[in-house]
C-alpha cells in the first residue's frame, strides 16, 4: 500500500517496529521521563513561548478541540471561527454543543484568509478567535502572523488547530501569540492515531487557574497536573505514546523541526510540478505544505479515488460532502518520497491514457 491520505500516514520502519512490541505498563519513572521528554520536544518544535506545557490526551484531535472549547470558553464568551471548510465547521458545531456565542467568518473553498476579511470583525467585542492552521478539507493554509496581531489588537485567546500544520508548515507558536495549539499523532508525527497534543502557552495555564469544569475525562488542569511528574490521569495509548518519542527524537538527529519542515516543503512542491502536464487544478489561493487539493477537470475526484486504491493499491484522499466529486486530496506528510510521487504521478498518467482522467 502506498497511502497519499492526510492520516493515518505512512509511518517509517522504526516507528511500525515499536508497534509489534508488547506494551509495557506505566506507572513507572521510565514511562514518566520519555513523557517528560515528549513534552520538551513538543514544546520545542512548537516554538512555544518559556513556560508553556504540553498535555497528551487519548482520544482523536477532535477530542483535543473539544477539551479546548469546554475549559477555556463559557456561555460569556464570543468568539469569532474562520470558517473555510469541514474543520472549521467542526469548531461551529462544538460551539453550538457547548453553547458558546460565536461567529463564522465564512470563506469560500479555496479562498485564502486576508486583512480585509478579517478586519471587518475588528472591534467588536469578541473574546477569543479559533482557527485551523492548515484547513485540511481544503489545503489551505492560513497567515498566523496577521491573526497573531488581529488577536493582540482585540485581546483575544488564540487557539490554533494545528492538527495538519505541525511539524509540516512553518510555526512559531510564541512569535504569532497563539495561546493554544492543538495537534495529532496521525498526521504529520506519522504515528498511529489515538493521540493528540495540547500545548498551552502561559496565557492559558493562568485563565485555567481555579476553573471548574463539568468534565471527568476532558480536564484539562487534572492532565497538567499528572503531566507534571510525567503522568496521565488515565491509561494512556502507551504505545502510541513510546512510538511519538521514536518519532520527535528521529527528527532531531536528522537536523531538527525546521529540517522536517523544509522536507515536507519540498515533498509537495515536487508533485505539483510533476503533476503541471495532467489535467489537474489546483484549489488553494495559499496552499499548506502537507497537502495539495486537486480537482480533475472531469469532475469524478470519487472515481479516481477508488480506482486508484482498488486498481493501483494507491490511497489518495477522497472529500466528503459537496466536495465528494470535485476534489480529492494528495498527502505530503509521513513516510513518503519523491520516488513516490513519481509512482503515483505514473499512475494518474495511466488514468489518463484509459480516459478516467
Ligand atoms: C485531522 C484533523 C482534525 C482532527 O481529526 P481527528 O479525526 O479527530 O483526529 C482536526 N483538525 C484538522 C485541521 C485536521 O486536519
Amino acid at each position: 500500500m502506498l497511502n497519499f491520505t492526510v492520516g493515518p500516514v505512512m509511518s517509517s520502519d522504526s516507528i511500525l517496529s515499536i508497534g509489534s512490541e508488547q506494551v509495557p505498563y506505566f506507572r513507572t519513572a521510565e514511562f514518566s521521563s520519555i513523557m517528560l521528554e515528549n513534552e520538551n520536544y513538543i514544546l520545542e518544535y512548537a516554538k512555544a513561548p518559556q513556560g508553556s506545557r504540553a498535555i497528551f490526551m487519548t482520544c482523536s484531535s477532535t477530542g483535543s478541540m473539544e477539551a479546548t472549547i469546554m475549559n477555556f470558553f463559557s456561555s460569556k464568551d464570543k468568539v469569532l471561527i474562520i470558517n473555510g471548510g469541514s474543520f472549521g465547521q467542526r469548531f461551529v458545531d462544538l460551539c453550538e454543543i457547548h453553547e458558546i456565542p460565536y461567529v463564522s467568518l465564512h470563506l469560500e473553498h479555496g479562498q485564502k484568509l486576508t486583512r480585509e476579511n478579517l478586519y471587518q470583525y475588528d472591534n467588536q467585542h469578541f473574546t477569543g478567535l479559533l482557527v485551523n492552521v492548515d484547513e485540511t478539507s481544503t489545503a489551505v493554509l492560513y497567515d498566523t502572523t496577521l491573526l497573531g496581531e488581529f488577536c493582540q489588537k482585540n485581546n483575544l485567546f488564540f487557539v490554533c488547530d494545528c492538527v495538519s500544520s505541525f511539524l509540516a508548515d512553518p510555526f512559531h507558536m510564541a512569535e504569532c501569540g497563539a495561546d493554544v495549539m492543538i495537534t495529532g499523532s496521525q498526521k504529520a508525527l506519522a504515528c498511529p492515531p489515538g493521540i493528540s497534543i495540547i500545548v498551552l502557552a502561559p496565557n492559558a495555564l493562568k485563565r485555567l487557574e481555579g476553573r471548574k469544569v463539568k468534565t471527568l475525562y476532558f480536564d484539562i488542569n487534572d492532565a497538567l497536573k499528572n503531566q507534571e511528574r510525567g503522568q496521565t490521569p488515565f491509561t494512556p495509548a502507551v504505545g502510541i505514546l513510546l512510538q511519538i518519542n521514536e518519532r520527535l527524537r528521529e527528527i532531531k538527529q536528522s537536523g531538527g523541526i525546521d529540517a522536517e519542515i523544509a522536507r515536507v516543503a519540498s515533498q509537495a512542491a515536487d508533485f505539483r510540478k510533476k503533476i503541471k502536464p495532467l489535467p489537474l487544478e489546483l484549489l488553494s489561493e495559499s496552499p499548506a505544505n502537507g497537502v495539495t487539493a486537486v480537482l480533475p477537470i472531469k469532475e469524478n475526484a470519487n472515481e479516481i479515488f477508488l480506482t486508484l486504491k482498488d486498481e493501483y493499491n494507491i490511497w489518495v484522499c477522497p472529500n466528503g460532502g459537496d466536495m465528494k466529486n470535485t476534489i480529492f486530496r494528495v498527502g505530503h506528510i509521513g513516510a513518503l518520497t519523491h520516488q513516490d510521487n513519481t509512482t503515483l504521478v505514473n499512475a494518474l498518467k495511466d488514468l489518463q491514457k484509459r480516459g478516467i482522467l
